[in-house]
């Protein structure tokens, strides 16, 4: 049985977290003379929740998980970067990846002086576990698989994910931020069966937040407490929660963007197989797809000449001439459209 307390860097397991103010008082209470802040302003004067209780409970009625497998970060990128120093001792422990595949791994890494091992996705960016299991040694602590992948817009094959899950003695991060974009289920619903499994989704992406920077992780409880335990104490801000708690109350509006987003997503992905673009399409589950086309560079700036922004992908491993092209609304999809044409 894999022991996550095993896992943690001792310095980390040994280190007693900040206490706030508000962290310390729990019951009923009308004047609030603890934490220093102006009595005036309300309610932006207050500390927001450091445990965002709240916002938790609609994520835990909306993803049918309870709270204590939870943790909500400054955007993904807080939990893929509190992960690392949580469990990888600098210059000892490292963590393997996919290439290609999300940047901010192997940067959040390197800031970390922890060692980002890739391993190269199959062709069609298939995941080869094996490929993976045969690459970890006695000092990776972390696996960061990405799926639906980022840049190729793949779905990762569920069996490979969860060969992975059962023979890596470590932890298994799978990043889900496109995963609402997948006709293929998430897999969160495999947190009871491993309690290696760390699952990272967003408000970034289907749920049209970006801007608010939250993230969330779903993992064991004694995974959550240790993220808990090295965060900022007010990582989340309140004029984030509140936002969030206004974005997930509206589902339908969600999924009506969703179903555009995918029938767009088809309708652009033929246009650039077809001709006269013929372009190679990579499938995607996810709102974005990757394209080659030849010389990517020129192509790049030609589109920014004409006032569009794609993602040069060029000089990615295994997307030598790819583009990455964001869906976008209707009307951006065809403006796109015809300046690929022209
Ligand atoms: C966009 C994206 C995210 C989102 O990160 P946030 O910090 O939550 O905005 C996470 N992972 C991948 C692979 C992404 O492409």
């Amino acid at each position: 049985m894999l022991n996550i307390n095993d896992l943690i860097r001792s310095s980390i397991r040994a280190m007693k977290p900040y206490s706030s103010a508000r962290n310390e008082f729990h019951g009923e209470a009308s004047i609030f003379l603890d934490a220093n802040e102006n009595p005036w302003n309300p309610p932006y004067n207050r500390y927001p929740d450091p445990l965002q209780r709240e916002l938790k409970g609609r994520i835990s009625e909306l993803k049918d998980i309870s709270p204590e497998h939870i943790f909500i970060g400054n955007g993904s990128d807080e939990a893929i970067d509190l992960v690392i120093r949580a469990f990888c001792e600098p210059s000892i422990d490292n963590i393997v990846t996919i290439t290609p595949s999300y940047g901010m791994y192997e940067v959040a890494a390197e800031m970390n002086n922890v060692k980002c091992v890739k391993v190269e996705l199959d062709p069609g960016f298939k995941l080869n576990a094996d490929a993976i299991l045969n690459t970890v040694d006695e000092h990776t602590k972390a696996v960061y698989l990405c799926s639906p992948n980022n840049p190729s817009g793949n779905v990762l094959n569920r069996e490979e994910i969860y060969r992975i899950l059962k023979y890596f003695r470590g932890l298994v991060v799978v990043d889900e931020a496109y995963i609402d974009f997948a006709t293929s289920p998430s897999l969160l619903d495999g947190l009871v069966g491993f309690p290696n499994l760390i699952v990272f989704q967003t408000l970034s992406k289907a749920w049209g937040a970006a801007a608010i920077r939250l993230g969330m992780a779903f993992a064991s409880p004694e995974i959550i407490a240790v993220l808990n335990k090295m965060k900022y104490p007010y990582n989340v801000s309140r004029l984030t929660q509140e936002y969030a708690l206004k974005v997930l109350s509206n589902v339908e509006e969600m999924q009506r963007q969703l179903k555009l987003i995918r029938s767009e997503r088809e309708r652009v992905a033929d246009a650039l197989s077809r001709p006269p673009l013929s372009y190679k399409v990579y499938p995607s589950d996810s709102n974005f797809i990757l394209t080659e086309v030849g010389d990517a560079n020129k192509l790049y700036a030609k589109l920014v000449k004409q006032g569009i922004v794609v993602r040069n992908r060029n000089s990615i491993t295994l997307c030598q001439g790819c583009i990455r092209i964001t869906i976008g609304t209707p009307e951006e999809n065809d403006a796109l459209l015809a300046a690929l044409s022209s």
